[in-house]
């Protein structure tokens, strides 16, 4: 496919200033770049390429110069072997305000190659990992606990740039924007090139002109963020929820990490977990047990009434069914099962150890460890 020229390709005159230029290749930029084409991206690529290269030319006197002169022959040098590809844009930041937050800007500038707007910049921001203790009952029912979230984000008021306004900045003199020096050690015979982070811009390609009052030219600010979590009931105790996008900005656009929460329900001294189960226990009054009468038990969410029946054993387990924990996004609850102690009273008086006797058919004669003997050899 022959090129095209590239003023055809901008849409701008041969006679056109430098501002028109730039502002044809900024409307050109908006239109096709694949964030917005999305029907196409590939083509939107390969159409927001061949006008960045035009502006690559264009935008430059000296190259545009000898565009002018001599054609595509002119400017083939500045080019590698292959013809124009991202290395050789040397104009991104010329579109930071209208594309930097865009993913697929990222994705481009920011693979393996030097960014134009520095080397460093990370794909992907880190994880946040923090624990929210919540009461047992909000295994049952939910919770939507606020979490307070500290999080360094880029200052929104120079964008991360560090700069003022986010536009107080101009490319590294030294790097020309790169983030990268190229270093050339001649030895002997050898020439040895090395490429390494700018040291006079850090790897961000900027110099700032006017520090962002702000953050101080750090481009980072600190912050709070509060973020209503919905834990959903029956949620196992130590399960982790994980909120995608709240976790470590990057600054200039990078996707930022996860927050991940850990949900700890606090340790009930009444209640203990097993699965959907709860169990618990309780203390009746003998007579309850001889005897037997409805007693009411607690239970996580209130209380429950239990019909003992008469001649309960002690350490009998009852079970209160559908009192225990759902099931995680279920109605089906567990139950909860309950052990009976049986309280034998510390102190009786005499009319009642002697109905007790005369009714259980006990002589006074006859000690502890005679019945003892009776019922082990029965
Ligand atoms: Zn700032
Ligand atoms: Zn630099």
């Amino acid at each position: 496919m022959p090129k095209r020229d590239y003023y055809e390709t901008l849409g701008v005159p041969r006679t056109a200033s430098e501002e028109e230029i730039k502002q044809a290749y900024r409307k050109l930029a908006r239109q096709y770049h694949p964030d917005v084409a999305k029907e196409n991206p590939k083509a939107a690529e390969e159409k927001f390429k061949e006008i960045s290269e035009a502006y690559e030319v264009l935008a430059d006197t000296e190259k545009r110069q000898r565009y002018d002169q001599l054609g595509f022959q002119g400017v083939e040098t500045d080019f590698g072997p292959g013809g124009f590809n991202w290395q050789n844009f040397t104009h991104a930041g010329d579109l930071e305000d209208l594309l930097g937050s865009s993913p697929f800007f990222q994705q481009f500038f920011g693979g393996g190659f030097a960014s134009p707007f520095g080397a460093r910049r990370p794909s992907r921001g880190g994880d946040v990992e923090l624990t929210v203790r919540l009461p047992l009952i909000a295994a049952i029912r939910g919770a939507k606990p606020t979490l307070e979230v500290p999080r360094s984000v880029a200052c929104p008021d120079c964008r991360g740039t560090g700069a003022k306004d986010g536009r107080a900045y101009e490319r590294c003199p030294e790097c020309k924007g790169q983030g990268q020096v190229r270093r050339v050690q001649s030895r002997g015979f050898t020439q040895l090139i090395t490429i390494g982070e700018c040291p006079r811009c850090g790897g961000t390609g900027r110099r700032i002109i006017e520090r962002c009052p702000t953050c101080g030219g750090s481009g980072r600010k600190s912050s709070v963020e509060r973020i209503e979590l919905t834990v959903p009931s029956g949620m196992e105790d130590g399960s982790v929820l994980r909120i995608p996008g709240h976790g470590i900005e990057v600054p200039g656009g990078g996707a930022p990490g996860d927050l991940f929460v850990q949900v700890v329900f606090e340790p009930s001294e009444q209640f203990r977990r097993e699965g959907m189960d709860a169990y618990s226990e309780a203390n009746v009054p003998l007579a309850t047990a001889l005897f037997g009468a409805e007693v009411t038990i607690p239970t996580i969410e209130g209380h429950a009434v239990l019909k003992v029946p008469a001649g309960t054993q002690p350490e009998t387990q009852f079970r209160l069914r559908g009192h225990g924990f759902p099931r995680p996004r279920g109605s089906v609850r567990g139950d909860l099962i309950v052990t009976i102690h049986v309280e034998i009273p510390r102190s009786l008086s005499g009319r009642e150890k002697e109905l007790l006797r005369e009714g259980l058919g006990i002589r006074p004669s006859e000690g502890r460890r005679e019945s003892i003997f009776r019922r082990r050899s029965s």
